[in-house]
């Protein structure tokens, strides 16, 4: 055992983990009896509203807490699955008085109000497919997935409809309604008010018979890498979603459980609104951003047991010098899972320091749909690997061949490409109007991530990049993962990005561009201590040549660190999709 790695001890464990025995689950699971989970249809089908909501409604669930509102300003709401149940229903007749058809997509703008949350369930419904936006994006990103997601309607509130639709709208002519949430009144026959509508509808709807193949949800990729692609998913996803929630947030009947991503990622759907859902869970939704303080109040004064997360909220938690334990009662919190980009071994050994509890890195794609690779509660964390594939996934590391086809790698700790064998309910069934690029994922029954990644001869999968960031330097093949969890030892760092600089002797120079703590003063000693302690651990062939501190690296609004455009500025040249990109 590494004297790095985090030990668990089952007995350890107030409330018994849904996972204990990893290899027997992995071996014994079939997706065919994760089927038995689900309700289906009273119609006939397998439709997520109804998995989510309906059945718990109908049961004795019904006066339960499914929706814990926190406003910006400190309100307050709650929402039982009953009510949730017939507010989603009046949604639903709204959609389908309006004439919305099957298939249409119904696209939201919306900061984290419940309302958007009600009309999640709605459209799913009335078989409409949602695509969330995240309520940040400027007038062109929200025109262009509109256009290229067919939006039918939007969801939104009069101020953003002020500032960002209506420059865009002459654009979207096939755009047939906008609703706006906190309107009561209509402002003309097609700019309608959601509560006029809502009052008007009846809180009955029976959901028709819907095929677990029918489209569910439309969500658009994060861009770190290019231009975001419009991800199709499908009802049935729901069955990883279901097994995820289980064995990967380890969810119980009295959990209080908490997402902070926003619905605009796909985190946001997947684990802010339809797993804690499916598991009868209490979920929390803060409409507020992110402010350390109000995010330890809320795991403190929520309760919350279950905390889904991710690696920039953890930096920036970091970066504040505090003893939150000592600060906060943290006491019912028993599992905290992060997921978005790489996970710092620091960030893991973080946690189990100061929250008292490591973090659990997990790894998925909006493409996979659900959590693909995870560190599980019960299983020895080893800090910077992601963990092993969850039960029903089979992932592996796969060489390209010459003639096009793959070879998985079968020894141990060799890099490659991350890989997923297809058949897993969630997988994405379409990047929407990009057939061929969708076909080139595929090569045989794998799907083909575009991360790169090594396997441990224990199963354990360690992230080496994304494809398009490796670093190519002397002839050896750099990740910028490595480099970038080696400075953030060092206790001037907060946040590091590395790529590969273009030089003519060594084909790519190793440049890390640098973020520091409060306190600490970019110089040019620090340059030369930050690459001497670079070289120590990491040799003179990986260590980064160049430092360059940078207040705040750019990133995606969703937190991830873009090297494609440190890279682009560092060169010079133009810097591509900045859609998602951080103001
Ligand atoms: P785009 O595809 O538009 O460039 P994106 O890949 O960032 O954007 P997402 O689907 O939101 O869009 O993110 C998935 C990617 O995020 C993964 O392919 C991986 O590169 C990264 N990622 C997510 N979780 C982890 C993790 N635990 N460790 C390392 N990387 C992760
Ligand atoms: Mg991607």
């Amino acid at each position: 055992m590494n004297e790095k790695w985090i030990e668990k001890r089952v007995d350890e464990f107030l409330v018994k983990p849904n996972l204990i025995d990893y290899a027997r689950e992995y071996q014994e699971f079939s997706w065919d009896n994760i089927a038995n989970e689900f309700d289906g249809l009273p119609s006939g089908g397998l439709n997520i509203a109804h998995e989510a909501i309906d059945r718990h409604a109908n049961g004795i669930l019904a006066d339960k807490t499914a929706l814990l509102w926190l406003g910006q300003n400190g309100e307050r709401k709650t929402y039982s699955f009953s009510q949730m149940k017939k507010e989603s229903s009046k949604f639903a007749n709204v959609l389908k008085n309006l004439g919305l058809s099957k298939g249409e997509r119904i696209f939201t703008l919306s900061s984290r109000l419940p309302e958007l949350y009600i009309s999640v369930i709605g459209i799913l419904k009335n078989q409409n497919v949602i695509c969330p936006l995240f309520s940040q994006f400027g007038p062109e990103p929200i025109l262009q997935r509109m256009q290229r997601g067919d939006a039918k309607v939007l969801l939104t509130t009069k101020k953003l409809f002020k500032k960002k639709i209506t420059p865009i709208l002459s654009e979207l002519p096939d755009l047939r309604y906008i609703l706006l949430l906190d309107s009561d009144k209509d402002e003309s026959e097609t700019v309608l008010s959601f509560s006029r509508l809502m009052g008007e509808a009846s809180d009955r709807f029976e959901i028709p018979p819907t095929d677990p193949e029918d489209m569910s949800i439309l969500h658009f990729t994060s861009g770190t890498t290019g231009m975001p692609k419009g991800v199709v998913h499908v009802h049935k996803a729901v069955y990883t979603h279901y097994m995820s929630g289980k064995y990967v947030l380890d969810l119980h009947r009295d959990d209080i459980y908490w997402c902070t991503a926003d619905p605009g990622w796909v985190t946001g759907t997947s684990y802010g609104i339809i797993t804690p859902w499916i598991h009868g869970i209490t979920n929390i939704v803060d409409e507020g951003e992110f402010d350390a303080i109000r995010w330890y109040k809320t795991l403190q004064n929520e309760k919350v047991s279950v905390w889904y997360t991710a690696p920039t909220a953890i930096r920036r938690l970091m970066r504040i010098d505090s003893e939150p334990t000592k600060e906060y009662d943290l006491s019912h919190l028993r599992l905290i899972q992060s997921v978005g980009e790489p996970l710092n071994p620091e960030a893991v050994v973080w946690g189990k320091e100061k929250l008292n509890l490591p973090i659990h890195d997990n790894w998925w794609q909006t493409e996979t749909g659900g959590i693909m690779i995870s560190n599980f509660i019960s299983q020895t964390i080893r800090p910077g690997s992601m963990g092993r594939p969850l039960p029903g996934i089979e992932a592996g590391i796969v060489r390209q061949n010459d003639d096009g086809t793959v070879t998985e790698v079968s020894e141990p700790n060799k890099e490659g490409d991350l890989a997923l064998k297809i058949g897993f309910p969630s997988l994405f069934r379409a990047y929407l109007h990009a057939q061929e690029k969708y076909d080139r994922c595929f090569v045989g029954d794998w799907y083909l991530s575009g991360d790169l990644a090594y396997k441990d001869k224990d199963g354990y999968f360690w992230f080496v990049g994304r494809a398009d960031d490796i670093i190519k330097t002397s002839g050896h093949m750099v990740g910028p993962f490595e480099v970038e969890s080696t400075l953030m030892e060092h206790p001037a760092v907060a946040e590091v990005g590395v790529i590969g600089k273009p030089d003519e002797m060594i084909g790519q120079l190793v440049k890390a561009f640098v973020s520091l703590k409060v306190g600490y003063e970019p110089s040019d000693e620090l340059k030369r201590e930050l690459i001497g302690f670079g070289r120590k651990k990491l040799g003179v062939a990986v260590a980064p040549k160049e430092i360059e501190f940078q207040e705040n690296l750019p990133k995606t609004r969703s937190g991830k660190i873009m090297r494609r455009l440190l890279k682009a500025r560092e060169m010079g040249l133009p810097e591509g999709d900045t859609s998602t990109l951080e103001d």
